[in-house]
């Protein structure tokens, strides 16, 4: 039996050599139960990061590298290791240890219970910005509402998965990859593994605010119609209020005979709907620009430089 760890990489030069030691202390804790080969995919980092994993790999002959001709994101690079992967088992886990290897004795052992998958599910978030907590967790609860692929509020994308499982989120090969949407999607019988939230061991996190919000949008875009139907309720709600307005001037009209008053609510109502409509417009464009991109079949990620034999390089 073989496990393949799919360790996405980006900048990480600082934490390498801490994930290395624990991921050794794992393996052979584990010896019994699997063997593992570790496919460290560099999305392009501009630091020492692919020297310290060549390194690794002269060390120790499991160690596997697929390095990216430039940064395509972690999405991209989770997708290349889940191509590449050889294993009966696979599992991706962050460099920086937020997905403490510590927890893959635990996960073998309930996949031993019958699951095809295990997945960490962090219960804190102790240690990271306020406003970062806030905003994930209105996120999850709107994306759960609007969309049908279940996604749980703290799932991490560290998870061990059973061949036919990987096929299947391999399968799903769309340009612009949400994995905790996918992963929710194929389904499969999954265990989720709660724990503490865990700081990042060295470095400092990839993500910014605008990337976060970003994400965001595009896992509501890529499981959701929802916001495209925003469009015709907004109209068949305003149709509604003019019909209200138009009585209510009319009925002025007759009772009061008052003259027209004042611009400003008028330069309001065109405001207002002039809003509206650029919204819903936006809301289509972005739904027609991921169509376009998903039209044009680009692929995920190019792989300049790989010690895999029969590596897929263009994915
Ligand atoms: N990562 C990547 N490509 C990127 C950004 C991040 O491969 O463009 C990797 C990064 O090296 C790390 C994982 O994705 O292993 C998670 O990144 P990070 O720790 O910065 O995210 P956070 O834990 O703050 O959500
Ligand atoms: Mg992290």
């Amino acid at each position: 039996m073989l496990t393949s760890l799919i360790i996405p990489c980006y900048n990480e030069e600082d934490v390498l050599p801490l994930l290395w030691h624990s991921l050794e202390t794992v393996t052979e804790e584990l010896r019994e139960k699997s063997e593992f080969e570790f496919i460290f995919v560099d999305d392009g980092s501009k630091d020492g990061t692919l020297k310290k994993i060549k390194e690794l790999a002269l060390e120790d002959s499991r160690v596997t590298y697929l390095s990216f001709s430039r940064n395509f994101g972690k999405e991209a690079a989770m997708y290349a290791g889940l191509c590449n992967a050889k294993g009966d088992y696979a599992a991706i886990m962050d460099a920086d240890m937020q997905d403490p290897p510590s927890l893959l004795p635990e996960m073998f052992r309930l996949m031993e219970e019958g699951y095809d998958s295990v997945a960490a599910r962090r219960v804190s978030r102790a240690g990271e910005p306020k406003i970062r907590s806030l905003g994930a967790r209105l996120f999850y609860r709107l994306i759960n509402r609007i969309s049908d692929a279940d996604i749980v509020d703290g799932a991490r994308d560290f998870r061990l998965m059973k061949r036919e499982m990987v096929d299947a989120v391999v399968a799903m090969s769309e340009y612009h990859r949400f994995s905790k949407g996918i992963f929710g999607w194929v389904g499969f019988k999954t265990c989720w593994l709660p724990y503490e939230n865990v700081e990042r061991a060295a470095g400092e996190t990839k993500w910014s605010f605008w990337g976060l919000l970003k994400y965001s949008v595009e896992g509501m875009i890529n499981f959701s119609q929802a916001p495209l139907s925003i469009a015709s309720w907004c109209g068949i709600g305003l149709t509604g209020v003019s019909f209200v307005m138009i009585l209510f001037i009319i009925v002025r009209k007759l009772l009061f005979g008052d003259p027209v008053a004042g611009w400003p609510s008028l330069a309001c109502i065109i405001v207002f709907l002039g809003g509206i409509e650029l919204l819903c417009m936006g809301i289509m464009g972005q739904y027609l620009a991921k169509t376009y991109m998903e039209v044009k079949g680009r692929p995920h990620c190019i792989v300049g430089e790989t010690n895999r034999e029969d590596a897929k390089k263009i994915l």
